[in-house]
């Protein structure tokens, strides 16, 4: 029997660009702009892991964003991301034209994701404004058994916006000062964490987000394995990667 003629490997679902359209656009802050996207292409989707993402390639440019599919509706075909506006950025400008009907391919869901343990003693959920839609959907996962201290760091009162859950949640809302994420890291460094063991879910500028966990890992004493930290983008790096778990201590 002659060998097999080595085939070329399928091309994972994930890593194919499926073409789909924008079908409503809705500001939800002043600086969110909520993009529902759809289309049969995303058949075979698969339901995105919390915090994960997925790529969109922006129109007329050679360029991909990551973002967090906030929401999957399976019945309907359509997901939703929320891009903040953050500048005069690829992506905010995609995000300020993005009208319905637009054609858009995207690419996903990717990432590792992040595993609620319901048995965690506490959660603490920490982030900057990108982050707010993967926070969000923590926070939708969370049993209502839990309890969950969630620390966010925006612009202006402007941004803060309710993120349901059924768990008992404290959230505070803190302000950006001149260094972006400065703000976030004092107010996790002040934070009073409850006793037992917790779990951690934290993203945000790739610097700063390393300063926060190297702080919960050493003064802290938290496992590493207790958290899921993320460095979503890099002070004066245009498309940082979208892999940057921090776990380079
Ligand atoms: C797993 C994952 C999930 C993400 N989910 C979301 C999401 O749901 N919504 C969302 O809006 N973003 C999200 N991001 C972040 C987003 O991918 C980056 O902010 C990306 O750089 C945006 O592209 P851009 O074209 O706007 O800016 P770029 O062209 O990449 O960067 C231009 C300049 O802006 C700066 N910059 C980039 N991002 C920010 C920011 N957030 N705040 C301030 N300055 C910035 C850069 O340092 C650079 O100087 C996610 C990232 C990851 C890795």
């Amino acid at each position: 029997m002659p060998d097999a003629v080595p085939q070329a490997a399928a091309e994972p679902a994930n890593k194919r660009f499926r073409t789909v359209e924008v079908r409503r656009v809705e500001r939800v802050t002043p600086k969110a702009v909520r993009i529902t996207l759809g289309g049969d292409a995303l058949e075979g989707f698969g339901t995105p892991l919390l915090g994960g993402h997925l790529k969109v390639m922006l129109p007329g440019t050679d360029q991909v964003r990551a973002y967090t599919p906030r929401r999957f509706d399976a019945a309907r075909r359509e997901i939703e991301i929320d891009v903040i506006l953050h500048g005069d950025s690829l992506g905010s400008r995609w995000a300020i034209a993005a009208q319905p009907g637009d054609p858009i391919d995207l690419r996903g869901p990717g990432g590792r994701g992040h595993t609620v343990d319901p048995s965690a003693a506490w959660h603490l959920l920490a982030g900057d404004a990108c982050a707010v839609p993967a926070i969000g959907m923590v926070l939708e996962a969370l049993p209502a058994s839990t309890r969950a201290a969630v620390i966010i760091e925006v612009g202006d009162i402007t941004e803060e916006r309710p993120l349901p859950s059924l768990a008992q949640v404290q959230t505070w809302w803190v302000r950006a000062g001149e260094i972006p994420g400065e703000a976030l890291e004092t107010a996790v460094r002040s934070i009073d964490l409850p006793e037992g063991a917790g779990q951690v879910f934290l993203a945000c500028e790739s610097g700063i987000m390393r300063r926060i966990r190297q702080h919960l890992i050493e003064a802290r004493g938290l496992a590493p394995t207790s958290m899921h930290t993320r460095g979503y983008w890099k002070a004066g790096t245009v498309n940082y990667p979208d892999h940057d778990y921090g776990q380079d201590d």
